[in-house]
Order: C-alpha cells, then sequence, then structure tokens
C-alpha cells in the first residue's frame, strides 16, 4: 500500500461517510505512463500540474486514456488534484494539465466562481477522494468576466439567471473596473480566480482545516488560451 492510499484510507476511517469511502475506494493508478514521483503532497500534486502543463503547451503530451484503464477507472477513483474551472468550451484541465482520466476532480462553472454546490463538491474530493491541491482556474478572454466588466453597474438587463451569476464577479473584482483600460479584462480575470481561494477558505472549514494541517494547498491561475500556458496567479 502506497502513502497516498494510506492516506485516503485514514481520512476514510474518520470521515463521517465513510460508507462513501468504500464505495470510492481508491484504485490502482491508470497511469500509461509513470508519474515522476509518488504524488504524496501538495507541493508534488502542483508540481505534476505545472510539468504536465508544460507537456501540453510544448506539444509533447504523455498520457492518453486506453481501453483497458477502464476496468480500473469503473471500480474507484483517487483523483490527486481538483479543480474549479470556467464552462468555457475552450478550458479543458485534463488536457491543458496532461492527465488522464481519473486524476482530477474537475468541477465547472461559468466564471470559475465558488458557489455553494461547489464548495460542497470540493470538500468531497479533498475529504473522502484525497485530493492535495485545489486549483481555481481561470482563463484568457473570459466571457463571463468581460460581462461582469460591461454590465458593472448594472445586470438587470440580462436573462433568466445570469444576473445572480455575473453579480458575484461584480463584487469585488470588476466594480471599480475602466472599461477603456486595454488591461481591465486580464487584471479582473486574475482578481476573480484568486478571490476563489479567499471565498473557499472563508467558507468552508473542512476546506481551511485541511489547508491548516498541510494536506491541501489551495492555488489560483490563468491559463493563456492562445498559448496554452497556465501561470499561477495567487500568491
Ligand atoms: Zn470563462
Amino acid at each position: 500500500m502506497n502513502a497516498r492510499t494510506q492516506s485516503i484510507l485514514s481520512i476514510c476511517t474518520f470521515s463521517l461517510i465513510a460508507t462513501a469511502c468504500l464505495a470510492l475506494a481508491p484504485v490502482t493508478n491508470t497511469r500509461t505512463s509513470p508519474l515522476p514521483a509518488e504524488i504524496g503532497t501538495p507541493d508534488e500534486a502542483i508540481a505534476e500540474l505545472m510539468a504536465g502543463n508544460k507537456r501540453y503547451v510544448s506539444e509533447k503530451t504523455e498520457l492518453s486514456n486506453p481501453a483497458k484503464a477502464r476496468e480500473a477507472l469503473a471500480a474507484g477513483q483517487a483523483p490527486f488534484a481538483a479543480i474549479l474551472r470556467c464552462a468555457d468550451s475552450r478550458v479543458s484541465p485534463e488536457i491543458v494539465f496532461d492527465q488522464p482520466l481519473g486524476e482530477l476532480f474537475v468541477c465547472a462553472v461559468a466564471g470559475n466562481i465558488p458557489t455553494m454546490e461547489i464548495i460542497a463538491s470540493l470538500e468531497f474530493g479533498v475529504a473522502v477522494l484525497g485530493a492535495k491541491t485545489i486549483v481555481v482556474m481561470g482563463h484568457s478572454s473570459c466571457g463571463a468576466v468581460d460581462t461582469a466588466i460591461k454590465l458593472r453597474k448594472d445586470t438587470s438587463a440580462l436573462p433568466g439567471s445570469l444576473p445572480q451569476l455575473i453579480d458575484q464577479i461584480i463584487i469585488p473584482c470588476t466594480v471599480n473596473s475602466d472599461p477603456s483600460d486595454p488591461n481591465a479584462l486580464p487584471k479582473a480575470i486574475k482578481c476573480n480566480a484568486n478571490q476563489g481561494i479567499e471565498i473557499l477558505m472563508k467558507s468552508s472549514s473542512v476546506l481551511a482545516d485541511a489547508v491548516k494541517k498541510g494536506d491541501l494547498k489551495i492555488i489560483a491561475g490563468v491559463q493563456d488560451l492562445g498559448t496554452g500556458k497556465f501561470t499561477i496567479t495567487s500568491k
């Protein structure tokens, strides 16, 4: 039994949702190529994501999703990282971080904002499945953030439930934006990603405790759609 498996089983033992743990017990690694090192810490998880992004940017991707991996995938999951991404069709963490199915626990919502449902999902990814890092993943040319700049004074013209979503970006990231500033959008995208960390830490004692114990690191960053490069924006 490796360290990662032990850690996850330990979480399961003390979890109030042990039943869910049993149903989702970790499986044999499904990678077709071995990891450079065992992923047992948050820093190792972040390093693997950044290494995967480097492979993607340089068109040297290594990982595939062969049919032979499906049996193990069907038996359970043990993702090493959880991702909060925008719903934008040009953003795919598995591709951008060069990871096969089963390695990333991905939550998507336009504007990558941590709603309560997203927070609960990330808690599950960390406390039950054992993810070592959470990445709040913004991206260049984000339409949700752009809308939050343009309609920063009044979102009531938007149809349906959209105002409720865009308002969460406006406060605090675009309320004082100057749309004539060419840097307004990149600045707001970075602010919105970084803001996600603060919301997660304030809203979830499960995540905050895991960070305090050193079991989890939460980072934020922005994917450049033009180059594919993911840049960490949080301190
Ligand atoms: Zn977006």
